[in-house]
């Protein structure tokens, strides 16, 4: 008999196909590299139950360069670029930080590649002795985001109130993407009152997300998008399963249900968002 850590780490199978949406949408944060299937069973799947754009997301240098050669391979893939938070004090201690932040800005100038992210904060991960060199990849990422004309795509994690003042500070891009948004209602309306986008991820299903939910609902949908953030934050039924690209219509349902909105209505607000957010 395994012990229940051990059944926790064995391979769970993957989440069955839901139903197709009527409106197709985005994933409008994707991690194919870091996905079992291929990226041509992950595209196939997604588009069948009408996830037909998917944003691939690059954490660091070598997946910022994947990302772009697979946008380039894929027309319904898009990259974004980018040294995330928790990378950027690893880059600093290797001495690389600069020299990886210009080659970042030459991948953010490719034209599959429509956003600079994920940046942003992480004081979940990072202590503070990396917070400095966070901060200024985090600047530095806002100031390519409007030096080459990109989205900026926003990583916060236990970081509301510096993400916020960094972004006033610097003066934040035209198109601001908050993903995996995981601030309260007040944080919304403060995004909101920004014209920042908001993406909502599989962790606004899950039981104890209540305060999220209350920021979905104050959310304008003029503004919301959704994202997997696959293979993380599975949504519910299916936690503790491999998460991808195809589930995003899972989130998407609960998320109609908790503005209020029929499942349509909210798909066409998040696929126009989304076109408007990324110019895809
Ligand atoms: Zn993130
Ligand atoms: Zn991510």
């Amino acid at each position: 008999m395994p012990t229940s850590t051990q059944r926790q780490q064995e391979p769970q199978p993957a989440p069955p196909l839901p139903e197709p949406l009527r409106v197709p949408v985005a994933d409008s944060h994707t991690h194919l590299d870091m996905q079992e299937p291929s990226v041509e069973e992950a595209i196939a799947a997604a588009a069948s139950v009408g996830v037909t754009t998917l944003i691939q997301v690059g954490c660091d240098l070598e997946r910022s360069r994947w990302a772009a050669r697979t946008a380039a391979e894929h027309p319904s893939v898009h990259a974004t670029v980018a040294l995330h938070p928790n990378e950027a004090p690893r880059a600093a201690a290797r001495g690389e930080l600069e020299s990886s932040l210009a080659e970042i800005e030459k991948l953010a100038a490719l034209p599959q590649v429509l956003a600079v992210g994920e940046t942003g904060l992480d004081y979940f991960r990072t202590g503070e002795d990396g917070r400095e060199s966070q901060h200024y990849s985090f600047r530095s990422h806002i100031a390519i985001a409007k030096r080459q004309d990109r989205a900026l795509v926003i990583h916060d994690r236990d970081a509301h109130a510096d993400v916020l003042r960094i972004l006033d500070e610097e003066g934040a891009p035209e198109r601001t993407v908050f993903h995996c948004f995981s601030g309260d209602a007040e944080m919304a309306a403060h995004c909101a009152s920004r014209g920042w986008f908001m993406s909502f991820a599989g962790n606004v299903t899950f039981k104890n997300a209540q305060p999220l939910r209350d920021a979905l609902a104050v959310a304008p949908p003029e503004l919301v998008l959704v994202e997997t953030d696959a293979p993380f934050l599975t949504p519910a039924p299916y936690r503790g399963r491999p998460n991808a690209p195809y589930l995003v219509p899972v989130t998407l349902r609960a998320m109609a249900e908790t503005k209020g909105m029929s499942e349509d209505s909210l798909a066409e607000h998040v696929a126009a968002n989304t076109a408007r957010a990324f110019g895809c």
